[in-house]
């Protein structure tokens, strides 16, 4: 089995692991449909891959921006081999300072565009008897940390959600993989809102040495690896759960 030809939807391409993977994977021959807020991130992108990708502005707190990202695919290709949720937010902050409107932000995208991403691919993929969704989620859904623990509950929730969507589609065909991070040097750190746990990571990272970083920190591209791995897998082979660190992680 190859990726070559593959119709492949990522949310969350403009920067970071999307891109990444969408930029492999396109390399591998895929069909890549790029979905972001961010649309001058999106443009370079597409004018980097070439005629293998395409792109649409996306929110995924929007069901139906999202169901227009998929339409695309099925339109241009008509059909859906392989649906990548992956876009996130990571605001971080204390129960304490109930700042609701990160919270209301991070259920929004974090869960809420996992699940227009499920529900808009279903119904095609069902029909095809096939496809494959692989989402994002992060060791945060396996550990919780402090200050973190709205994020932790969306990551938690969607290892939850990919279990379920495994178990009622297997007999479809369709399957579904959990791949879940440790740190990994994108642009995530910029989300956060709270400006002392910035102050405190920029201290770490100024403070460590190069070598110390390497083993720290994973690059997007690494991600990238293990997402083409699970796309590049026959049909009857259903990976259902990556959990990658960097070497030195906790
Ligand atoms: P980046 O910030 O580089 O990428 C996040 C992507 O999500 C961007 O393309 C951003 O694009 C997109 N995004 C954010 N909000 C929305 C939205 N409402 N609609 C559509 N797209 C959106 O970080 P990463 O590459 O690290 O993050 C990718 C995923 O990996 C996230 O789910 C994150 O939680 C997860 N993860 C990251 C880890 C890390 O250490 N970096 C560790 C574990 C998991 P735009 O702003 O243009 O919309």
């Amino acid at each position: 089995m190859s990726i070559q030809d593959k119709v492949v939807v990522i949310t969350g391409a403009s920067s970071g692991i999307g891109a990444a993977t969408a930029k492999l994977l396109a390399k591998k021959g895929a069909k890549v449909i790029l979905g972001a807020r961010r649309e001058a991130r999106l443009q370079e992108l597409v004018a980097e891959i070439g005629e293998n990708a395409s792109y649409q502005v996306t929110d995924v707190a929007k069901a139906e921006d999202v169901q227009a990202l998929i339409e695309l695919a099925v339109k241009k290709y008509g059909r859906l081999d392989v649906l990548y949720n992956n876009a996130g937010i990571m605001p971080r902050e204390k129960l304490a300072d109930a700042k609701y409107d990160n919270w209301e932000k991070e259920i929004q995208i974090n869960i809420m565009g996992v699940l227009h991403g499920i529900g808009a691919a279903l119904p095609i993929m069902q029909k095809q008897n096939d496809g494959l969704i692989i989402t994002t989620d992060s060791v945060a859904g396996h550990v919780v940390y402090p200050e973190s623990a709205v994020y932790n509950g969306t990551k938690y929730a969607v290892r939850a959600i990919m279990e379920g969507l495994r178990q009622e589609e297997r007999l479809h065909g369709i399957r579904s993989t959990i791949v879940s991070p440790g740190a990994v040097g994108t642009e995530l750190n910029k989300t956060i809102d709270n400006p002392e746990m910035q102050a405190e990571i920029d201290k770490v990272f100024k403070n460590s040495t190069s070598e110390q970083r390497r083993m720290n920190t994973l690059d997007p591209e690494d991600i990238a690896n293990a997402v083409a791995y699970v796309v590049a897998q026959p049909k009857h082979v259903a990976i259902s759960d990556m959990l990658i660190r960097p070497t030195a992680q906790e």
